[in-house]
């Protein structure tokens, strides 16, 4: 469940905010002070801001920027003013959007979701895969499994990596050969079946039913998290 932290210091506006979030599957975390709304930006770590530009001890646009020092928090900034030069200032400080008061839960819950599918897709792509278990280091191509290295061929690597990829997705023999060999013209299904086989020995999980790679009878492979 993602978290917000919705900075307003009038006592209704923020209980409406709190409202429209909750009851769109938001955990909120609500201060009406922009000390405050530092603090729980580094403490509380939240996944988005609602902040009020007009704060009774700092300047929503301060806090911004305060924030934008030490964290990319994606901020939507509430503003009672229409002012263009408002709008833009609020922006430049580093808020990711604006809304005007005053808005509807609709427009609320839609300016949100600009900002998180803004987000996802300037994030860095996935570097790392961690179950608990299985920990598998894509960059340096290092995998662990409980805190202990494994050392992998480059196809076994290879194999690991795109089922954990692909986690509780069903991968064909064909669809493997693809994602993990490195010349895979001609190469016959059998040999993933295999190469499976010998990597579940490596890493200690040959044994029956519990192994998270799993053999889909008649479909492929699957790699299922067993970490709890
Ligand atoms: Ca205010």
């Amino acid at each position: 469940m993602a978290t917000i932290l919705v900075v307003e210091d009038e006592v209704k506006l923020r209980d409406v905010l709190r409202s429209y979030l909750e009851r769109a599957g938001f955990a909120v975390l609500g201060t009406g002070s922009g000390a405050e709304a530092m603090g729980l930006a580094q403490t509380a770590t939240p996944d988005l801001m609602v902040l009020d530009l007009r704060l009774p001890d700092i300047a929503g646009e301060e806090v911004a920027r305060e924030i934008r020092t030490f964290s990319g928090l994606p901020i939507l900034m509430l503003t009672a003013k229409t002012a263009e030069e408002d709008r833009i200032r609020g922006l430049e400080v580093g808020a990711d959007d604006y809304l005007t008061k005053p808005f509807s839960r609709v427009e609320l819950l839609a300016r949100l979701q600009a900002i998180s599918r803004r987000q996802v897709s300037r994030s860095d792509p996935v570097t790392t895969f961690d179950d608990g278990t299985l920990h598998v280091d894509f960059a340096h191509q290092e995998v662990t499994i409980d805190g202990n290295p494994i050392v992998l061929t480059p196809t076994e690597y290879r194999l690991l990596a795109t089922l954990a990829r692909h986690q509780g997705q069903v991968l064909s023999s064909d669809q493997l050969i693809e994602l993990a060999w490195d010349d895979p013209s001609g190469l016959a299904p059998s040999r993933v079946k295999y190469a499976v086989l010998r990597l579940r020995r490596k890493l200690g999980w040959d044994e029956g039913d519990d192994t998270p790679i799993e053999t889909v009878r008649g479909f492929g492979y699957r790699y299922r998290s067993k970490a709890r």
